[in-house]
């Protein structure tokens, strides 16, 4: 190991900034590996907890979307080897729990149980400690550090032909867009409609075009976000700030509205967008985590008669769709290099951040150590 500290972001009260310090390397147990981090994506649900609207312990480091290669293996880990490059999702599945057992890596119980409240590995412990030993609480494998410690479970082989720090994002943008394509069912020659194109966003407008996505819809606030979405596939676009989103959707499907509306914001107003955008019979997939315990109203009547369903994605299955992932990135499905349109040192994480609030990064941030 190059040195005994590294360098870490690290939370030490919500809402509040990052801070900068020094923290022992840490070491994997048994299944997990040790990971160098090369990169690790700035993104929004961080923001949740950096503002206090998810609770979650301090201190802390942030950061759930990395790429590195693998510096060590814990106690029994059989791999990947040593000098591996990897990417890693942000849904860390135990392995052992029920909804593992049953292959719903996204419904793991432990990942949300102990990760997501309290901060730790499946040990029941964090990795992370300063030196004077108090504990620091991970969130997924605490990626804003020079180093991560990820279960064995969440380590992924990248081929030579993807570049190691710009697929950090194939770890939450890319996996969270692909799940909700998934869950979606999308058929080819459907029609969609995407509210609000930011790094997910853009990553369902770009698998949403693969898999055969006759008319492409992009509904976002910003022109130059709208332009980004065009760039990458989108067939239309709506800027909300200056018609009415739903009207015009409608409009450009003929009156008909949208087989398939993604909601990729997580505001009440965005919800209800997407929902008055479906045909009948049309799927909505809400992708965006709220603030707090926000609530849309929803017509009842227009649910039942007109058939329609609301469906939950909250990321994908790691342990098999990841692979699956990787090889579409191999393939050009989706281009990694393109979503990312901006480098921070890790030193610059907290005004990454403070950007991303404000709504001032298209596409993907990347913080690099
Ligand atoms: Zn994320
Ligand atoms: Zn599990």
């Amino acid at each position: 190991m190059p040195s005994q500290t590294m360098t870490a972001a690290v939370l030490n009260a919500a809402p509040g900034g990052l801070q900068i310090e020094q923290l022992p390397i840490p070491e994997p147990l048994a299944n997990e590996v040790l990971v160098k981090v090369h990169s690790c994506g700035v993104c929004h649900t961080d923001l949740h907890v950096m503002k206090a609207e998810v609770a979650f312990p301090t201190p802390a480091v942030m950061g759930h979307e990395i790429s590195g290669t693998v510096v060590a293996l814990g106690p029994g880990v059989k791999g990947p080897a040593v000098g591996t490059r990897v990417v890693s999702a942000f849904v860390m599945p135990c392995g052992f729990c029920p909804a593992c057992g049953a292959g719903r890596d996204d419904l793991c119980d432990n990942f949300f149980g102990m990760n997501r409240l309290k901060g730790t590995l499946y040990d029941g412990t964090t990795r992370l400690r300063r030196a004077d030993g108090t504990p620091v609480a991970m969130y997924s494998m605490a990626g804003m550090a020079e180093y991560s410690v990820v279960p064995a479970t969440d380590v992924f082989p990248l081929p030579d032909s993807l570049p190691l720090e710009e697929s950090a994002v194939l770890g939450c943008a890319v996996f969270t867009g692909y799940g909700a394509i998934r869950n979606a069912d999308l058929r080819g020659g459907e029609r969609i409609a995407v509210v609000a194109t930011g790094g997910v966003g853009m990553t369902i407008v770009q698998i949403a075009k693969a898999f055969g996505a006759s008319q492409i819809i992009a509904v976002d606030v910003r022109d130059d976000k709208l332009e980004a979405a065009r760039q990458l596939g989108a067939t239309d676009v709506v800027n909300s700030t200056k018609v009415d989103a739903v009207k015009t959707v409608r409009e450009m499907t003929g009156g008909v509205g949208v087989d398939v509306a993604f909601e990729v914001l997580g505001r009440p107003e965005t919800f209800i967008q997407a929902y008055e955008s479906l045909r009948d019979g049309g799927r909505m997939v809400a992708v965006g985590i709220a603030a707090g315990k926000a609530a849309a109203p929803i017509e009842i009547t227009r649910l039942v008669r007109r058939s329609l369903r609301i469906i939950g994605s909250y990321g994908a299955r790691t342990r098999s769709d990841m692979p699956e992932i990787v090889r579409l990135a191999a393939q050009g499905v989706f281009r990694p290099a393109e979503m990312v349109t901006r480098r921070f040192k890790l030193t610059e994480a907290d005004e990454a951040y403070q950007l991303l609030a404000r709504g001032e990064i298209l596409g993907r941030a990347i913080v690099v150590p």
